[in-house]
């Protein structure tokens, strides 16, 4: 029986192709807005107020700046999609960055720490710096 759980490459490798398949993609977080507008004897101002919205707007930070952008109510599908994305971008970015730091450290581990073709006795304690 084989059974064993994927290799660390083959996990990589899927999640390359995840990401390859991701569409478009943007950062930031939606909110919702309700306005007041100017006119005096609107409904916004009524007594409970019926506030004009919602107005949808993305926030993000970007280069350590932040900013901020309406969004029509016709393209919240795409830019929650938009959204959507990014965010699966991370995670995805994120178990690769497991599973990189676990590859790296098998591959900078001496492949068989037990053997040696020579027997050598311990050595005296001897600084890595040369
Ligand atoms: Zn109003």
């Amino acid at each position: 029986m084989n059974l064993r759980p994927p290799s660390l490459e083959a996990r990589i490798h899927k999640i390359k192709q995840q990401i390859t398949a991701l569409g478009d993609l943007r950062p930031g977080n939606l909110t919702q807005q309700y306005n007041v507008c100017g006119k005096p004897d609107c409904r916004c101002k009524a007594t409970p107020p019926l506030k004009h919205g919602p107005y949808y707007q993305v926030s993000f930070t970007w280069k350590g700046k932040s900013k901020s952008q309406f969004v029509r109510r016709q393209d919240l599908a795409v830019v929650k999609k938009q959204l959507r994305n990014y965010r699966r971008l991370r995670q995805l970015l994120d178990r690769w960055l497991v599973l990189a730091l676990e590859l790296s450290r098998r591959r900078l581990e001496p492949s068989n720490p037990g053997r040696s073709s020579t027997k050598t006795r311990r050595k005296p304690r001897v600084s890595s710096k040369t």
